[in-house]
């Protein structure tokens, strides 16, 4: 209780000094079913025009996953694909995704949830804008807050410098966890990046990044579980040589 309060008195502070004056909560039962919390925060979304992005989506990619997850997956926002069926990480780079997550023993649907920074996607794929991710930030915000994760993933420089309120790169923030409110932080990098073939070595760096976020998983988790943890038996995701077709 002590960690989720001081979680949340962290995110007001935040959200206060970067200008925001109104978020996105709700006056009812203070501990809702995590299912129904995240399922009436996607209907609160309905029909959003907070920002720009409304005028060119044509679903609002709200998240997926288990409301149980333990493990917060965040990337930047929606891309054509998924902008089309109304999920997160569904296109190329999501099936890439799917499979590094599967490398360190996580399944997307039962481990995790997954969701973006902006909801909606940027057209022609490109970043969200300062007044475009204020806009969504009540949103990711209320779902850190429902979820409780232990650990966030976060993916590529966009998602990473959002949540940390950094203009680091991620080349150089990746590679080590941060305490992030009442859980912790891991960097690394977008499985789209990854299918642009930026050689080797980032595959590897990824490869270290998912070992990295699974043993904080497994010590931060470890209290609640019943059964011994499960390591994953697998080598590294085989991020393809070229990109596919
Ligand atoms: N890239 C993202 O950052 N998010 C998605 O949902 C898909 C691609």
């Amino acid at each position: 209780m002590a960690d989720a309060l001081r979680g949340l008195a962290e995110t007001l502070r935040h959200h206060r000094a970067l200008g925001w004056s109104e978020m996105a909560f709700s006056a009812g039962d203070p501990f809702p079913d995590p299912a129904e919390a995240l399922a009436a925060q996607e209907k609160a979304l309905a029909g959003c025009t907070r920002c720009k992005l409304s005028r060119s989506r044509s679903t609002i990619v709200f998240g997926s996953g288990h409301a149980r997850a333990q493990l917060l997956v965040v990337g930047e926002g929606p891309g054509e694909e998924e902008d089309r069926q109304g999920k997160p990480f569904v296109g190329r780079a999501g099936q890439l995704l799917t499979r590094m997550l599967e490398s360190v023993g996580f399944d997307r649907e039962r481990d995790c949830y997954i969701a973006n920074v902006v909801k909606c996607r940027p057209e022609r794929n490109r970043n969200p804008e300062p007044d475009e991710v204020a806009a969504c930030n009540p949103f990711l915000m209320a779902q850190l807050d429902t979820l409780q994760p232990k650990v966030i993933l976060a993916l590529g420089n966009f998602a990473a410098q959002t949540l940390l309120a950094t203009r680091e790169g991620i080349t150089k923030i990746r590679g080590r966890v941060y305490p992030y409110r009442a859980c912790v932080l891991v960097p690394t990098f977008h499985p789209a990046f990854l299918l642009r073939n930026p050689g080797p070595e980032f595959r590897r760096m990824a490869w270290d990044d998912l070992k990295l976020a699974r043993r904080e998983y497994d010590r931060l988790t470890a209290s609640l579980r019943t059964s011994p943890a499960s390591v994953p038996a697998k080598g590294p995701t085989k991020v393809p040589a070229k990109v596919p077709d």
